[in-house]
């Protein structure tokens, strides 16, 4: 074929046929070399190789040949060659621009731009959408595109920028395979969040490791360390970096530094009864409350919020933490003290207590002592606010029956308890409203007839037309968007003060709770559902997770 379309360019032996056979060789050339950076091109953008090259390779050789063939002069054929392979290129090069972040993007108006910038395009330098700042404090240059550093920087880069608009809090790289595989946590839930190739999670563990100060040639010990990025107009934020070695690769774990924001009570996502309840019961001068929920359930930030509404001008405030989480005003924040010759935590309480505070955060409780010391405090007339682990009121009420040892002591002391869970809260761009099932919602023992409309996350992830899901801008596709606190409330009534103090079982304290119309935390939660808050399936996960152990005591 090919002899014949040569005959046919050259026949008429003049000179011009001399430059249709140049021009042919020459559109070959630029045609084959397009071709293999294509094929090279859809291994890195993972596109489907053998379908792109198929398109391209039909563009070219059966469009060229026949147009050579048809009855028409050469010119023709070549046109027809031309306009059907700038096609198939431009079509491609939509294609793979829609799956690259926008700065790898090509002939793009910014990447023209810097194709024709000269001094760009000698430094090769990469437009960066975040900067590293070392554990030192020096922001570090992005480097150049022939700098051995610059991949390393690329990947790392791109996993930042991800994490961040996916406001993602956790992150892993493992070993899976051949490959490694990437696992985000948004909103607490850890989901796989994609495969990288063994060259591409090397590269940015290497890094990121740099970054940190850590040792970057060490893949078996387990190291740690931390670093922050930062961009253009926003703060920083800060990562702690964890890597360890294994059999089959090194591992690389970032976790977001987050910073602890001051809640007032009114914010945290109490209903307005409960609110108004609580508030009664931090206004009592003396008392114990009992702050629980399980770890990451946000208990801290609930317990801070209580303590910042007694008068730090007027009463003398003390903690007693095991972490530093947040700075409060007018407050003495005591540590627990971990050196190796430190006190028991007993006695170190016992010496923040010797100030004298009136009212007292303890952070955790790690022994029947503390809970005794506690409760004979707030019997002298102190208030205190306890953090206990447990999964609703009644665990966390029988544990700390437990813990005391003596009904009459608690009965007299206790003043309220509180349990919190963590709920997703429904993204406002992409939520979905539906009329929920009526046995369903028989089930959860709502009113059918009044209950007119539900919300959930979409149902079904659409596609465009190049196969691409079209996700949610706000969200990402995940359906929710932050997170709130659901509280289950008990306030401590004459009447369950007598039950307690008569060593009733916490069914009966229960029943005589119920009949002050105490609400469960299914049934707070499911106030959250019929506001439009939550979804039915965000409740049913967090009521239905198994307990875990309750307390954690000392050895
Ligand atoms: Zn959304």
């Amino acid at each position: 074929m090919h002899n014949e379309l040569l005959a046919q360019l050259i026949t008429g032996g003049n000179y011009i046929s001399v430059w249709k056979l140049a021009a042919f060789v020459g559109f070959f050339c630029f045609w084959a070399w397009v071709g293999q950076w294509m094929n090279k091109d859809t291994m890195v953008v993972k596109t489907r190789r053998t379908f792109w090259n198929s398109i391209y390779l039909i563009s070219g050789v059966l469009v060229l040949a026949l147009g050579l063939l048809l009855p028409a002069p050469v010119i023709v054929g070549l046109g027809l060659f031309l306009v059907t392979w700038a096609m198939a290129t431009v079509i491609y090069i939509l294609h793979r621009n829609a799956r690259v972040p926008k700065n790898e993007t090509i002939l793009t108006p910014t990447h023209i731009k810097w194709l024709l910038s000269v001094e760009d395009r000698q430094r090769k330098k990469h437009k960066a959408r975040l900067e590293f700042i070392s554990v030192n404090d020096n922001v570090l240059p992005t480097p150049y595109r022939d700098e051995p550093e610059y991949s390393g920087f690329l990947s790392a880069e791109e996993l930042l920028h991800d994490m961040w608009k996916r406001r993602v809090s956790h992150a892993v790289i493992i070993p899976f395979g051949e490959n490694y595989q990437l696992r985000y946590v948004i909103d607490g839930i850890a989901s796989v969040a994609g495969e990288r190739t063994h060259e591409d999670a090397t590269d940015s563990i290497e890094y990121l490791k740099a970054v940190a100060g850590l040792d970057v040639q060490d893949h078996r010990r387990p190291q740690e360390g931390s670093f922050f990025t930062v961009r253009t107009g926003e703060s920083d934020t800060g990562w702690r970096i964890n890597t360890s070695g294994s059999r089959r690769g090194e591992q690389l774990s970032l976790e977001k530094i987050e910073e602890k924001k001051a809640f007032t009570i009114d914010g945290l996502g109490l209903h307005h009864d409960q609110l108004e309840a609580i508030q009664k019961v931090i206004k009592q001068e003396k008392g114990i409350v009992l702050v629980t929920g399980m770890k990451g359930s946000g208990v801290s930030t609930t317990v801070y919020a209580l303590v910042r509404k007694h008068d730090a001008f007027i009463r003398n405030i003390h903690t007693f933490e095991s972490e530093y989480l947040m700075e409060l005003d007018n407050v003495t924040q005591n540590l627990t003290d971990k050196g190796p010759n430190a006190k028991s935590t007993v006695r170190q309480l016992q010496s923040v207590l010797h100030s004298d505070p009136d009212v007292i955060l303890v952070g955790f409780c790690d022994s029947p002592e503390m809970a005794q010391i506690g409760t004979k405090t707030a019997r002298m007339g102190k208030k205190l606010y306890f953090c206990l682990p447990a999964s609703n009121c009644f665990q966390a009420l029988g544990e700390w029956l437990k813990l005391v040892g003596d009904n009459e002591k608690v009965a007299e002391s206790l003043a309220a308890i509180i349990n919190q869970k963590l709920v997703r809260v429904l993204c406002l761009e992409c939520r979905e409203a539906y009329t929920p099932d009526a046995t369903m919602l028989k089930k959860l023992n709502l009113p059918a007839d009044k209950i007119k409309q539900f919300y959930r996350p979409p149902p079904e992830i659409e596609y465009d037309k190049r196969g691409k899901p079209i996700l949610c801008e706000n969200c990402h596709g995940t359906g929710y968007f932050g997170r709130t606190a659901v509280f289950e409330t008990m306030v401590i009534s004459d009447a369950s003060r007598k039950l307690i103090a008569e060593g009733a079982t916490t069914n009966v304290i229960g029943t005589q709770c119920r009949k002050e119309r105490m609400l469960y935390l299914q049934e707070q939660a499911l106030r959250k559902v019929i506001d439009g808050t939550t979804s039915i399936q965000e409740v049913l996960r967090i009521t239905q997770q198994t307990p875990r152990k309750v307390v954690k005591r000392r050895e």
